[in-house]
């Protein structure tokens, strides 16, 4: 038989079984297609990377001897949509069987299976060998529980794998270390320059201004940075061992107006395309800390690795539980729009200045800033999660629906109840002041909760609050903050300042 081998361009797994054996039969296909690049507005570096990795794949394919049908976006043939791409390619190849890979998105998902459902030629589909879990374990982990918990869904991944474990017991003797990383950066020079790659992408971003592609964010004098082979993937998860790990968990939370980056690792685009797997990522930072214990402390290392098969395997199996139901999810019924200045970084709140004027120019900002600052604010000010959802998902490189939507609308909006956390993530802006310089800067007064130069987090902060206090009062971890709200004695004026921010949202 001849067959069709669909690789989806998150899918760059060259591990994957599939080219473990040259077969003349077998022809694979990558394609380019404004299905990809249109179902939300992307931010152009991500669009930009994701065909410069899918091109480098189709090439390192060739070189392997594989057959390889490469549709670019401006191929005379190319009809743009998966679906009919497949069909044609099918007809004129007389392909007798079809096979694909799980697709990771819910979307694409439910498309391949109604093409296959609807399609004469046999159809086979294949696991992408690439996550610690099946998609359904996480629902059957849980089976019968409201909330998820994240710590023993992760130690179940350490037992499983073995990692950081001596038999059934931590290495250490301790789970967990979350506890000791919580500094803000006190000293710059710590602080490393980010690995990255020069690569002149004119082309890149002349195709997508002819075929009129609409992108956020921009890309500085057409040179592009970020890893995009597996070669360049390896080069910075070395780097990330050698020069950052050591401060990894000690600075997760630090947020800096003078680096993006700090120590995070920068791995999320390589792992959601597949370029690097998780397994051999947090193999080689464990094998990295079992030789080099001198310099780089367990808490580092164990934090580090949580994120990876704790909560990034963890969001994923949420995804596929609650999935389509999940991207319905508005538990609080938020419904207001989201300030222009998320497209332009344009507003006085330094904070979020910073937080969206990095995501603009880089496609990236670090887990924190997601979190507690952009996040937060919208939180705050009430955002309707469907247009938290499209913005998260178009401006990140390391952007797909199935990570996150979970981090969005679970994480950090706690649109779906309390599914993914126990209570929302919300601050006034002690926290961000805590954990950053952003204040020192700021145009607004962070000491201030009404009046003049008043910081916009401190009254929308208890504003949130009280206005779903109906929904939040029985939360056992927030019964305190409500016994605050009753004993303060500003509250009107507190209240009245929040409602004043929301109703000129715009010019904060
Ligand atoms: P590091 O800080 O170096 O962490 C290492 C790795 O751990 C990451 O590469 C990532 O694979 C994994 N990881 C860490 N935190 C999480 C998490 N909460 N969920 C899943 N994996 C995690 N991550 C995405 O990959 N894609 C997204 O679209 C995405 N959207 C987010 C939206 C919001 C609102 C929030 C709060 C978080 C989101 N995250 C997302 C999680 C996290 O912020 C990014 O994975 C991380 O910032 C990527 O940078 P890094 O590779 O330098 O991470
Ligand atoms: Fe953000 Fe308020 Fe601090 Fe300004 S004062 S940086 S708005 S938290």
């Amino acid at each position: 038989p001849k067959i069709l081998r669909l690789i989806l361009g998150d899918q760059l797994n060259r591990q994957h079984s599939w080219f473990r054996q040259k077969n003349d039969k077998v022809l694979y296909v990558l394609m380019e297609v404004r299905q990809e690049t249109d179902y939300v507005n992307h931010h152009i570096q991500k669009v930009i990377g994701f065909f410069l990795a899918m091109r480098n794949f189709a090439q390192w394919l060739e070189s392997q001897g594989h057959h390889v049908l490469y549709l670019t976006l401006d191929h005379p043939d190319n009809q743009q949509c998966l679906d009919k791409n497949l069909s044609r390619i099918i007809k004129e190849n007389h392909i007798d069987l079809f096979e694909y890979q799980l697709p990771d998105e819910y979307r694409l998902d439910e498309q391949l299976s109604i093409f296959s459902a609807h399609s004469s030629t046999q159809v086979r589909v294949y696991d992408t060998e690439h996550f610690l879990c099946s998609r359904e374990f996480l629902g059957e982990f849980f089976k019968g529980k409201k909330t998820y918990l994240m710590e023993s869904f992760y130690r179940e991944m350490r037992k499983k794998y073995d990692i950081l474990m001596d038999g059934r017991e931590p290495l250490t003797g301790k789970w967990n270390y979350d506890h000791d990383n919580r500094n803000k950066l006190k000293d710059p020079l710590l602080l490393k320059p980010a690995k990255t790659f020069r690569r002149d992408v004119t082309d890149l971003v002349e195709l997508l201004r002819a075929q009129g592609v609409a992108t956020i964010g921009d890309i500085q004098e057409e040179n592009f940075e970020w890893p995009v082979t597996r070669e360049e993937g390896l080069q910075v998860l070395d780097y990330f061992c050698s020069k950052l790990l050591p401060y990894f968990g000690m600075y997760q939370d630090a947020m800096f107006t003078g680096d993006a980056f700090l120590f995070h690792s920068r791995l999320s685009f390589l792992l959601n395309s597949k370029l690097l797997a998780p397994l051999e990522v947090v193999e080689k930072v464990e094998k990295y800390w079992l030789e080099n214990q001198d310099a780089v402390d367990i808490a580092q290392v164990e934090g580090f690795i949580r994120q990876i098969i704790g909560w990034r395997e963890y969001m994923r199996g949420v995804y596929w539980a609650k999935m389509p139901a999940y991207a319905e999810m508005n538990f609080f019924g938020h419904k207001r729009k989201l300030p222009q200045y998320f497209w332009t970084g344009d507003t006085k709140m330094n904070c979020l200045q910073h937080a969206i004027g990095q995501s603009l120019g880089k496609s990236y900002a670090h887990h924190i800033q997601r979190l507690m600052v952009t996040g937060n604010f919208m939180l705050l000010a009430g955002i309707h999660p469907d247009e938290v959802d499209a913005w998260y998902l178009g401006i990140y490189i390391d952007a797909i629906e199935w990570v996150e939507i979970t981090n969005t609308r679970g994480m950090s909006q706690f649109a779906d109840g309390g599914i993914v956390g126990t209570k929302p993530y919300v601050s006034s802006a002690n926290y961000i002041d805590k954990m950053s310089d952003y204040c020192s800067g700021c145009f607004y007064n962070k000491q201030k909760k009404t009046g003049e130069k008043a910081c916009p987090f401190n009254s929308l902060y208890w504003h949130f609050y009280h206005r779903h206090e109906d929904k939040l009062t029985k939360n056992p971890r927030i019964g305190m903050m409500y016994r605050t709200w009753a004993k303060m004695k500003d509250k009107e004026e507190i209240l009245k300042q929040a409602d004043y921010y929301l109703e000129n949202i715009e010019s904060l």
